[in-house]
C-alpha cells in the first residue's frame, strides 16, 4: 500500500506524483484538490470558522453506506453542517448499554448529547443492498457480520421488493430511535425533530 500526504498535493496533478495509479484514485485525488481549491485556498471563511469555534452542526443524518447516497454530497453540504453516521442499511439499533462495541449508538450519543443537534434524519434509499441481503438471508448465510446487524429491520409485513421493505425498516429505525432515553426525552420536549426520508 502506498502512503499518501494529501496535504501536499497542493500543485495541480500529474500522473508522475503516483506511477501507476489507477483512474479512479486520480479522480479522488483530484476532487481532493478541487475541495482545497474551494475551501483552503478559495474563501476560506468556513474553514476558519470551523478551525475557531468547533463544530456546531444543527443536522444529523443516519445513512446508509451506499456509495450512491453521501448526505453531505446529496444536499450540497459546506463541512460542518451535517454530523453524519452511515451504516449497512441505514439502520438504528435499539438501546442496549452493554460491553458491546456499538458504534451508531456512540455516534448517536455524540450526535444528540455532546453536539446537541436539533434535527436528526434517518435516510433511507433505492436499491439498497443491505435491505435486500435481509431479504436473501440464505444466499448470506455464510458472512459474519451483515445477517445479524439486518436482523434488527423485521419485514412484518412480508415485502418481496426490497424497496418496500426499505421503507417500512425506517420504521423500525424510528421506533429503536425512541429507545435512547436521551433521544425520546428531547424529542418529547421538541428541542429535537426526528424525521425519515427515503430517496428514490
Ligand atoms: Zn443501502
Amino acid at each position: 500500500m502506498q502512503a499518501i500526504k494529501l496535504g501536499k498535493l497542493t500543485s495541480p496533478f500529474t500522473s508522475s506524483i503516483i506511477p501507476g495509479m489507477e483512474n479512479t484514485f486520480k479522480k479522488i485525488l483530484l476532487g481532493y484538490q478541487a475541495f482545497r481549491q474551494k475551501y483552503v485556498l478559495g474563501d476560506d471563511a468556513v474553514m476558519h470558522h470551523l478551525a475557531n469555534n468547533g463544530q456546531q452542526p444543527q443536522v444529523m443524518v443516519v445513512a446508509c453506506c451506499d456509495s450512491r447516497v453521501d448526505p453531505a454530497l446529496i444536499m450540497q453540504c459546506d463541512p460542518g453542517d451535517l454530523f453524519v453516521v452511515r451504516n449497512v442499511a441505514n439502520i438504528i439499533p435499539p438501546f442496549e448499554k452493554d460491553e458491546a462495541h456499538h458504534g451508531t449508538s456512540a455516534a448517536l450519543e455524540f450526535g444528540v448529547r455532546v453536539l446537541k443537534v436539533r434535527h436528526l434524519i434517518i435516510l433511507g434509499h433505492s436499491q439498497c443492498g443491505g435491505i435486500q441481503a435481509s431479504l436473501n438471508q440464505v444466499d448470506i448465510k455464510t458472512n459474519d457480520f451483515i445477517n445479524n446487524w439486518v436482523s434488527l429491520v423485521k419485514n412484518h409485513n412480508h415485502h418481496q421488493q426490497a424497496d418496500d421493505f426499505a421503507k417500512s425498516a425506517l420504521l423500525d429505525s424510528y421506533a429503536n430511535c425512541m429507545t435512547f432515553p436521551w433521544i425520546k426525552s428531547r424529542v418529547d420536549s421538541e428541542s429535537l425533530k426526528s424525521i425519515c426520508g427515503f430517496l428514490r
